[in-house]
């Protein structure tokens, strides 16, 4: 069993449409595989039914915009009702910032002497309802600025950079209700990843699990080295939560991301199917 609970597909800002993607999953020899675009459940539809089409197994998931004082976190969600109302308003709201944040970044990078167009950036992001720094950086690339997305994150877009604009994000606490609330399965993605650990310290994730009901985290990520690994998985089987592995792939998006590159175990993932219900 091969399994890899978090990728992206074009309808956020992955380069795949949901069934090219799933059936690059299954030419790299998954068995299972979650869509977790951001902020959207809009490709599930057509992942799950070239999923069956094909003979792989692809588990329905988000990816939640979420934040804590200005740093922000991803949340991640399995299962559970896409419909709920409470849930849907709080995805509005995160979108709607997406989309309000790009003219101030536009301004940020004319000031800075490199001039876009909206529609220029438009054209990148295409039909995706969840506009994403990404779609930014291909823009930038596109006008010969900058030769890949990470030379685009690194100059200009990364958080604190110079182009950088904060955006509407969820409380991390109220978005793992949120998914809860729904009958989703909450995972914080990457949660040491880029220098997050001060931003959420053992003691605290501990406390996200006690009063919150967290399920878990992700420990093999691309973005986790070895030894942040190691930790991370002591401290989910000293809380008793779910450790998961996945690859955050973005298609050719995102280098290093490779389907399958990180997996999560099959029981970890019989046991958030058990509580998909
Ligand atoms: P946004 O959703 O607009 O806040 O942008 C977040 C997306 O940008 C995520 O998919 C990340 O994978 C990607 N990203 C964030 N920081 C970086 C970085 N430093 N280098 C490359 N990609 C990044
Ligand atoms: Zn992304
Ligand atoms: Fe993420
Ligand atoms: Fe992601």
């Amino acid at each position: 069993m091969t399994i890899d609970l978090h990728t992206h597909s074009n309808v956020s800002d992955g380069t795949d449409t949901p069934a090219e993607l799933v059936r690059n999953a299954r030419s790299a020899g998954l068995n299972t595989v979650a869509l977790t675009d951001h902020d959207t459940f809009d490709g599930l539809d057509e992942a799950v039914a070239e999923g069956e089409r094909i003979g792989i197994q692809v588990i329905r998931g988000m990816e939640l915009s979420c934040g804590t004082d200005r740093e922000s976190v991803h949340l991640l969600m399995y299962g559970g009702n896409e419909h709920d109302p409470a849930l849907q308003s709080e995805m509005a709201k995160v979108r709607e910032g997406r989309s309000n944040r790009l003219r101030p970044v536009l301004a940020k990078l004319a000031e800075l002497g490199y001039p876009l167009t909206e529609e220029s950036v438009l054209a990148q992001v295409g039909d995706s309802p969840s506009v994403g720094r990404p779609h930014i950086a291909d823009a930038l690339i596109a006008a010969g600025y900058v030769k890949d997305r990470t030379e685009a994150f690194d100059r200009f877009l990364a958080d604190g950079g110079p182009a950088h604009v904060e955006r509407y994000t969820i409380d991390l606490p109220h978005g793992i209700d949120l998914v809860n609330g729904a009958g989703g399965v909450p995972i914080i993605a990457h949660p040491w990843g880029r220098g997050r650990e001060h931003v959420l310290p053992p003691d605290y994730l501990e406390q996200l699990v006690r009063d919150h009901d967290l399920a878990g985290f992700e420990v093999d990520h691309q973005d986790h080295d070895p030894q942040t690994r190691v930790e991370l998985r002591a401290l989910a089987g000293r809380l008793g939560v779910l450790a998961t592995g996945s690859s955050d792939y973005h298609g050719t998006g995102k280098t290093d991301h490779d389907l399958g590159v990180n997996t999560t175990a099959p029981e970890v993932l019989a046991e958030i199917i058990r509580r998909i219900g």
